[in-house]
C-alpha cells in the first residue's frame, strides 16, 4: 500500500491501523509535503520501501533523517506523483486540497483500490476523475465519513429504488453563533471542532459548512443521485454519518463514534471487516440525537456549493480553488471568517470558463481561480 499525505490527520489514522496489523500490510511509499520528521519517523515505523517529500528543497533533510536505513528517498511534486503511480494494491489519497489531484489521477492510472479522502480533487475534476477510474478499472472507496456511510447503506444494484441521500453535518463550532459573533471568529476558534479532530483546512471548512457543500458535490460524483435527491441535515452529535432513503420508505443509516479510523478501516478491509481500537457506540450514554435544518443565511458557503452542484461546468473547480485561497488567508489572520464565503462567491461571479474536459483544463481553471480569489482576498485584508 501507499499513503499520500501520510503525515496528516487521515494519514496518521491510516498508519495507526496499519501499525496494529503490521503482518498484513507491506508499505510501498509514504508521502508528505514539508513534515520531514513526521515522514521519516513513520517510514521507519512501518518499514516503508520509499519516503517522498513534496517540497524539493527538503531532499537533504530527508536524506539525513533516514540515513542508515534502506528506505528510498525522493523529493518534489513529480516524485509524489511517481509514488502515487507505484502500483500499490491499495492507495490512501489523503493529501489536502487540489494539490492532491495529479497524484490521485496518477494513482488511478496505477490501478488497484483507492481510498479517497482528498475530496477537493474529486470536486475539481469530478467527471474526469470518475471516467478515469472507470476506464482503468480502479475502485474508488470513499473515506469521507458521510460518503463511507452512504457507500455502506446504498444498494448499488438498484439505484432506481433510492429516493433520497441525506448527508449529516455536525454544524461545526459556530452552529449556534450569530453572524456578528462569526464575523469576529478567530482561526483558533474555527479549527476547534466539537466532535472530530482533523487538519486545519477541513476544520475551517466544517465551520463555514463549505465542507458539507464540497461533500454534496463529492456525493454527486460518487453515487450519483439526482441533484435534487441530495440533502443535508444538521446533526450535532455526529453519530449518524449519513442516510439513504428508499422508495418504500425504509431509511438506512450508518452510525458510529466520530473517529476516522472507522471509515478508514472499512476501506482497508473491504469487502471484509477488521477490528479497530475505536470507542464502541453507547446509545444510552448518548441519550438523544438532534436534527436541524441548515441555515443558509449564516452559512452561505453551503448555498454556493448547491448553486454549482450538478451544473457539470467549471463552477465546482472555481469554488474549491477560491475556498482554498480564502481559508489559507483566514488561517493567516489576513481576512475575517465571514469573508471566506464572500470571496468564494465573488470569485464564482467573476469569470465563467468553459466546462473542463481534461485534467490540464481543470488545472488551468484552478490556477486562474486562485489568482482571481487572491486578488479579491487582498481587498478584504484586515
Ligand atoms: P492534513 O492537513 O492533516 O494533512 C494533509 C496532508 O497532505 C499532509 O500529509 C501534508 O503534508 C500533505 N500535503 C499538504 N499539501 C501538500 C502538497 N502541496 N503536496 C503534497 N502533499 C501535501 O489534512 P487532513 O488529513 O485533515 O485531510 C486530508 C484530506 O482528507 C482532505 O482532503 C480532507 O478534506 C479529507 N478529509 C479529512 C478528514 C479528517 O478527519 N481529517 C475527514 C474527511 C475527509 P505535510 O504534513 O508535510 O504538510
Ligand atoms: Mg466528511
Amino acid at each position: 500500500m501507499t499513503i499520500l499525505g501520510a503525515t496528516g490527520s487521515v494519514g496518521q489514522s491510516t498508519l495507526d491501523l496499519i501499525e496494529r496489523n503490521r503482518e498484513h500490510y507491506e508499505v510501498l511509499a509514504l508521502t508528505a509535503f514539508r513534515d520531514v520528521a513526521g515522514l521519516a519517523a513513520a517510514a521507519k515505523r512501518v518499514d516503508a520501501r520509499a519516503a517522498v517529500i513534496g517540497d524539493e528543497n527538503l531532499l537533504g533533510d530527508l536524506k539525513e533523517a533516514l540515513a542508515g536505513t534502506e528506505i528510498e528517498i525522493a523529493a518534489g511534486r513529480e516524485a509524489v506523483i511517481d509514488a502515487a503511480r507505484s502500483g500499490a494494491d491499495w492507495t490512501m489519497a489523503a493529501i489536502v486540497g487540489c494539490a492532491g489531484l495529479k497524484p490521485v489521477m496518477a494513482a488511478i492510472e496505477g490501478g488497484g483500490t483507492i481510498a479517497l479522502a482528498n475530496k477537493e480533487a474529486l470536486v475539481s475534476a469530478g467527471n474526469i476523475m470518475m471516467q478515469a477510474a472507470c476506464s482503468s478499472g480502479t475502485r474508488l472507496l470513499p473515506v469521507d465519513s458521510e460518503h463511507n456511510a452512504i457507500f455502506q447503506c446504498l444498494d448499488r444494484d438498484r439505484p432506481e429504488a433510492v429516493r433520497r441521500i441525506t448527508l449529516t453535518a455536525s454544524g461545526g463550532p459556530f452552529r449556534t453563533w450569530t453572524l456578528d459573533q462569526m464575523r469576529k471568529a478567530s482561526p483558533a476558534q474555527a479549527v476547534a471542532h466539537p466532535n472530530w479532530s482533523m487538519g486545519a483546512k477541513i476544520s475551517v471548512d466544517s465551520a463555514t459548512l463549505m465542507n458539507k457543500g464540497l461533500e454534496l458535490i463529492e456525493a454527486f460524483h460518487l453515487f450519483p443521485p439526482q441533484p435534487d435527491a441530495l440533502g443535508v441535515v444538521i446533526h450535532p452529535q455526529s453519530v449518524i454519518h449519513s442516510l439513504v432513503e428508499y422508495v418504500d420508505g425504509s431509511v438506512l443509516a450508518q452510525l458510529g463514534a466520530p473517529d476516522m479510523r472507522i471509515p478508514i478501516a472499512h476501506t482497508l478491509a473491504w469487502p471484509e471487516r477488521m477490528e479497530t481500537p475505536c470507542q464502541r457506540l453507547d446509545l444510552v450514554a448518548i441519550g438523544k440525537l438532534d436534527f436541524e435544518e441548515p441555515d443558509l443565511e449564516r452559512f452561505p458557503a453551503l448555498a454556493l456549493a448547491k448553486s454549482v452542484l450538478g451544473e457539470g461546468g467549471a463552477g465546482p473547480a472555481i469554488l474549491n480553488a477560491a475556498n482554498e485561497i480564502a481559508v489559507a488567508s483566514f488561517l493567516d489572520n489576513r481576512i475575517g471568517f465571514l469573508d471566506i464565503a464572500t470571496i468564494a462567491g465573488k470569485t464564482l461571479e467573476s469569470f465563467a470558463p468553459a466546462a473542463p474536459f481534461t485534467l490540464d483544463e481543470v488545472l488551468e481553471i484552478d490556477a486562474e481561480a486562485r489568482s482571481v480569489a487572491g486578488a479579491i482576498a487582498r481587498k478584504y485584508e484586515i
